[in-house]
Parts: C-alpha cells; sequence; structure tokens
C-alpha cells in the first residue's frame, strides 16, 4: 500500500459541509477584500497564540517582508538568519536591499545556533529571524539575550510551528514580530496561500496594518511606500473553520510522531537525538558513532511542544540517498527540506564572503536529513508500513 508523503486535503473532508457555507457567507455578502471574516479569523489567531495583534497577510513570505519593512530594514543592513530552512526567510531579507548573513544551527534541533550568531555580528546588523523549523521552538531565551544585549530586532519566522510552544510561550509571540503561514502543508493548511504577522507592540502593528494596505492612510493619502499584502476575505473565512480543530491536529501529528519514536527506536541502528549534545557537534558525533547509529530520529525538547509540521531522520555515513531510494521504490512518500542551505544558493553567491562563512553543521545536515509522512491523518496500518520499510532498509 503506498503512503503519501502529505495528503493536504485529507482534512477538508469532514469539514466539506461547513467550508461550503463559510464559502456561500462570503459570496453573499460580497466583502471580499478586508470583509468580516477577516477580523474574525484575525482575533481566533490572536487568541489561540496570546498575542495582542494579528493581521492576515498574502503570505508567510509576505509576511515577512512586511515585518522587515515595518522594522525599517534598510540597503546595506544586515540581518542574521539560519543557513537550513526555507528559502522565503533570506528571500525577504534580499527584496529589501539587505544583506543575510547566515549562521550555523543546531543538529539536534536543526535551528539557529546561538553562538554563531553571537561571532557573526558586526556594526551594521539590525535583526534577526530565527526560524522555528519543522515545528519545533529554537532556544529562544539566549537569542532573546543576544538581541536585546545588542540591539537586535528579533522576527521569529514561526511558518512551520503555530501552536509551538517554548517554556509555556507561543511560537511567534517572543519577538518583535512573528509570522505564520497557511501554505496548504503547513499544519493549519489553508486553500491557497495566506499567512498571519503578530506583534505584541501597538506602535508597529499599526505600522505594519498600513503598510499591509499600500501605506495608505488615510485613503489615498500615502506617508509610506507600502504593497497590497492583504488576505482575501475567503481564505479567512475557510481558515476560521479549520481553526477551531486545530489542537485536534496538532494531537494527531504527535501521536504520530510517539508512535516513530517507540517503534522506530527499537530497530538496531537507530538512536534517537540526545539533547544533551545540542550545539556540541564533536562530542555528539563520539557518542553517535559509539551507538553505531546509522538513524537519528528527531527529538523534541523537554521545554518545547513540538507540533511536527515535519518528521525529519539524519541519515549518517553517507546512506541519506540510499535509504531515499529503497522508500521510493516501496512506494512510500519522503522528501529531502533541504537539499542545498541557503549559503550556497547561486542567488547569493555575489553577497560577501562573511556573510556565508561557517555553516558546516548546515551543509553537514543537508546531507543527512530525510522526512517522512507525518500529517495528521495517517492511520496505524500506513505508519507501520513507513517503520517496516526503514527496518528492511536496516537489516
Ligand atoms: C513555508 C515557509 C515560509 C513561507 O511561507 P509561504 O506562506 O509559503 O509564503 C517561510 N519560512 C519558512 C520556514 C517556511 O517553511
Amino acid at each position: 500500500m503506498p503512503v503519501p508523503l502529505l495528503d493536504v486535503n485529507a482534512q477538508n473532508h469532514s469539514l466539506e459541509s461547513e467550508l461550503q457555507s463559510a464559502f456561500n457567507q462570503v459570496l453573499r455578502h460580497g466583502r471580499f477584500i478586508m470583509g468580516p471574516e477577516m477580523e474574525t479569523f484575525e482575533a481566533e489567531i490572536a487568541a489561540m497564540v496570546g498575542v495582542k495583534h494579528a493581521l492576515s497577510v498574502s503570505s508567510g513570505t509576505d509576511a515577512l517582508l512586511l515585518a522587515l519593512m515595518a522594522l525599517d530594514i534598510q540597503p546595506g543592513d544586515e540581518v542574521l538568519c539560519p543557513a537550513f530552512t526555507f528559502f522565503a526567510t533570506a528571500g525577504a531579507v534580499s527584496r529589501l536591499g539587505a544583506v543575510p548573513v547566515f549562521t550555523d544551527i543546531c543538529p539536534i534541533c536543526f535551528n539557529m545556533d546561538v553562538n554563531d550568531a553571537r561571532k557573526k555580528i558586526t556594526a551594521k546588523t539590525k535583526a534577526m529571524i530565527p526560524v522555528h523549523l519543522f515545528g519545533q521552538c529554537a532556544d529562544m531565551d539566549p537569542l532573546l539575550a543576544l538581541a536585546k544585549e545588542r540591539g537586535l530586532k528579533v522576527v521569529e519566522d514561526a511558518a512551520q510551528s503555530i501552536g509551538a510552544k517554548y517554556k509555556g510561550r507561543d511560537s511567534g509571540t517572543m519577538g518583535d514580530f512573528g509570522i505564520y503561514s497557511f501554505f496548504p502543508s503547513k499544519n493549519l493548511g489553508g486553500f491557497g496561500d495566506g499567512g498571519m504577522l503578530v506583534t505584541n507592540d501597538d506602535t508597529l502593528a499599526e505600522f505594519a496594518k498600513v503598510l499591509r494596505n499600500h501605506g495608505s492612510k488615510p485613503k489615498y493619502y500615502h506617508h509610506f511606500v507600502g504593497g497590497n499584502f492583504r488576505m482575501d476575505t475567503l481564505q479567512c473565512a475557510l481558515l476560521s473553520v479549520k481553526v477551531k480543530r486545530y489542537s485536534q491536529f496538532t494531537a494527531e501529528r504527535q501521536r504520530n510522531a510517539a508512535h516513530y519514536t517507540a517503534e522506530l527506536s527499537k530497530l538496531y541502528g537507530v538512536v534517537q537525538a540526545d539533547p544533551a549534545h545540542c550545539k556540541c557537534v564533536s562530542t555528539q558525533d563520539v557518542w553517535l558513532a559509539a551507538q553505531v547509529a546509522k538513524i537519528v530520529l528527531p527529538v523534541g525538547y523537554a521545554h518545547n511542544t513540538h507540533i511536527w509540521n515535519q518528521f525529519t531522520l539524519r541519515v549518517l555515513g553517507g546512506q541519506r540517498d540510499s535509504l531515499r531510494d529503497h522508500l521510493v521504490a516501496k512506494k512510500i512518500g519522503c522528501d529531502i527540506y533541504y537539499p542545498v542551505t541557503l549559503d550556497q544558493q547561486k542567488c547569493f553567491e555575489n553577497l560577501p564572503e562573511s556573510s556565508r562563512s561557517g555553516c558546516d553543521v548546515s551543509h553537514r545536515v543537508a546531507g543527512e536529513v530525510l522526512s517522512i509522512p507525518i500529517y495528521g491523518e495517517l492511520n496505524e496500518a500506513q505508519r507501520n508500513e513507513v517503520i517496516a520499510a526503514i527496518g528492511e532498509w536496516l537489516a
């Protein structure tokens, strides 16, 4: 039986009649831009994550761009972002003429390494964008302390982690701004593109709101150049239906992750990442060798609530592509997030060498990662197929 990596529409089938009535309501009132469902959805997100202001926007990417615009990031400014993340994190920086400066990551949680971030701060550094990759928060306390010490703004890229928690705080709500994405493959998946910008700062929220709509305030008077970063009323109305089920969606993913962890860790050659080795790359290597590890399972730190946007294995010894080929032959969906780190992307080759240096852990991890199906509707028989196929490969 084939197991897809993701079935973005499976979640929507049982909600069909509710989605249709939400659609019909918008169709009847016809307020397609910034209609009443927009504010309702924004209030629902704000309440869910515990933040003062939530602004719906056209995508997670535009939310990042808008955040950086509202923070007045200028051409030539430097912004720290991890080398191992989805492209949009750094793309938003470049689009403003600013320079993304790539930091290395922790090989356990895949997130920004604060010690490396500290080394890469210069007089031009204005902000940092920690990413909460795969559904787990970066270690925010030391990052926020560093930002405060050096006067940097913080934009959390929480595109993959809406609802994840760090020491009880929600991902996206700890920095100056946080951004979420409703791209269909994200945990709160929409019906097209959409995103959200959140902040607890009244002034920043007000400025972002003006920039979202061409910098127009009052209407047709422009003190600033903004853009069209609005999210459709329809999209808001449909997502309002799903947001009410979000804790259930998360619980399903967590159940799947727990099942994988319990069963896969029984296989010889599989170990769970050890949070004690966070950032300690060399001791980790010695430890992994001693465990005769072939596959390292992802782990959620005790202080985090992981929402498992991806369940990402690390396959050691240059064997990642071999496992991938085996799973593909067995019709088990899997993919590599991400095969090329951002410091190695063609479009950044003209950036100063100093902004692309020292990302060794990121490079190694990009050659090791393989994500397997984790979406909520995956049933036990399907999970067992995935586990069995990995067991066959190891044997
Ligand atoms: C998906 C994603 C984005 C961009 O979100 P879109 O809504 O697709 O524009 C940004 N950063 C990360 C880490 C993402 O995974």
